[in-house]
């Protein structure tokens, strides 16, 4: 239950001040009470032939992975680090995909040692390479494929272009000498994934529907057993102002649909669906303390103690035009809104801007703000390194509990790794 008390901000009952105080600031803090929530609608909605990974590479916190991993998710991984991540998390290895287009021989040799599901393969020479180092039971893949067909609706198409990830449809219908050729490689399904921040329902079904055309067309084509399917997933979480939630009832009522016919003629296929964003983007906030509210030339700034190091989504994904992800004051949620600020962060760099104009209460420096909606993407796709700040702390408060589930970078942490050299 998050809520607001009438004096300021709680998360399950327990106020923002006392957090603040035990585990400092800045912290993203994660309501794992919403992140089930997300999870269990989702879940409930979607037809059970579905299987829903979490894409960890959003949120690679053990402790958030092994939430959803307590709820039934399975792991969809793209490093050694997140691999062995998932298996610390609980996470079957038949319940986990590897996927990436740079992987290291370890890697492949630590997918193979786990016996994971299947390795998503992004190349021919990536399919080769496994070929020469499986072992002679083989190795399950699917082919990352790169569609024919266009995506709409994405904030980053992927479909129908020049890609670095997965392999083109139209190499993969000619390469059917090479996976004749294949011995310990066994191609058992296809993969694709058609981009991010989806926030409109058509597109999601629209994808559904062409990715599973193509996998049963390369399946024909190329005569592999369509024993997994990943449709991708892409669901957006709305930001900035005008966007819209997506209506996950109208997309899964759609590729339930989609899915139901398709197994109707492959009865034994596994589905699966891999979400990053949308599983763990509502749960987080990035709670930061002003240090110091000021007025330049008529502009009102609060600056905090953390920014786009830890946030750097803020900066506006994709966007020349400064957007806002939703900020509220957290020590005063029901003050009257007072004047618009721009909330700063520590760095030396003009670009360190959480939010542009920001109508907030009063704001007084001590005082702490919150991102919403920060759950994914937020310090580990950050500059969490510039300035040196390092990485904040993280919390995650379940069944009323909070729990720090990464403590924050120390002197120790962020120097021990350099050497000094003798001048
Ligand atoms: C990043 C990524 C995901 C997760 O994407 P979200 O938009 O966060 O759900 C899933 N699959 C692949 C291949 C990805 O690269």
């Amino acid at each position: 239950m998050t809520g607001t008390s009438p004096a300021e901000y709680t998360v399950q009952g327990l106020r923002i001040s006392e957090l603040a105080e035990q585990f400092g600031t800045p912290m993203y803090l994660y309501d794992g009470d919403r992140l089930r929530e997300t999870y269990r609608t989702l879940r409930d909605l979607l037809d059970p032939r579905i299987d829903v990974f979490y894409s960890a590479k959003a949120n690679p916190n053990v402790s958030v992975c092994a939430v959803l991993r307590s709820l039934g998710a399975g792991m969809e991984v793209s490093s050694h680090v997140e691999l062995v991540t998932a298996l610390r998390a609980g996470a079957d290895p038949r319940d986990i995909i590897f996927l990436g287009p740079a992987k290291s021989a370890q890697e492949l040799q630590a997918c193979l040692a786990a016996d994971i599901h299947a390795v998503v393969c992004e190349s021919l020479a990536e399919i080769a390479q496994l070929e020469s180092i499986a072992p002679p039971e083989g190795v399950r893949v699917l082919l990352r494929v790169n569609p024919a067909f266009q995506a709409k609706g994405s904030r980053l198409a992927m479909g129908g272009k020049p890609r670095q990830f997965g392999i083109d449809e139209e190499t993969l219908l000619e390469s059917q000498e090479f996976f004749q050729g294949l011995r310990r490689v066994r191609v058992e399904g296809v993969h694709a994934y058609m981009g991010t921040r989806i926030l409109d329902q058509q597109a999601v079904i629209d994808n559904t529907r062409g990715i599973l055309d193509t996998a049963r067309r390369l399946s024909a084509a190329l005569g592999f057993p369509l024993n997994t399917v990943d449709i991708g997933g892409g669901f957006g979480v709305p930001y900035f102002e005008g966007e819209k939630d997506l209506d996950v009832a109208a997309v899964a009522a759609g590729v339930n649909d989609l899915v139901a016919q398709f197994l109707a003629d492959l009865p034994g296929c596994r589905v699966i669906t891999e979400l990053g964003r949308y599983l763990v983007g509502w749960c987080g906030l990035y709670v930061v303390r002003a240090r110091y509210v000021k007025q330049s030339r008529g502009e009102w700034f609060a600056v905090a103690d953390g920014g786009t190091n830890h946030h750097m989504a803020a900066v506006g994904i994709g966007s020349f035009v400064k957007r806002n992800f939703p900020i509220r004051s957290l020590s005063r949620p029901d003050e009257p809104d007072l004047r618009p600020y721009t909330v700063t962060g520590p760095l030396c760099t003009p670009n360190d801007v959480v939010g542009k104009a920001v109508v907030l209460p009063e704001v007084r420096p001590g005082d702490l703000l919150g991102v919403e909606r920060s759950g994914a993407y937020g310090p580990s796709a950050s500059p969490v390194l510039f300035l040196s700040h390092g990485h904040p702390a993280e919390v995650l408060v379940l069944d009323g509990q909070a729990h720090l589930v990464r403590r924050r970078d120390t002197v120790q942490d962020l120097l021990d790794p350099q050497h000094l050299i003798l001048v």
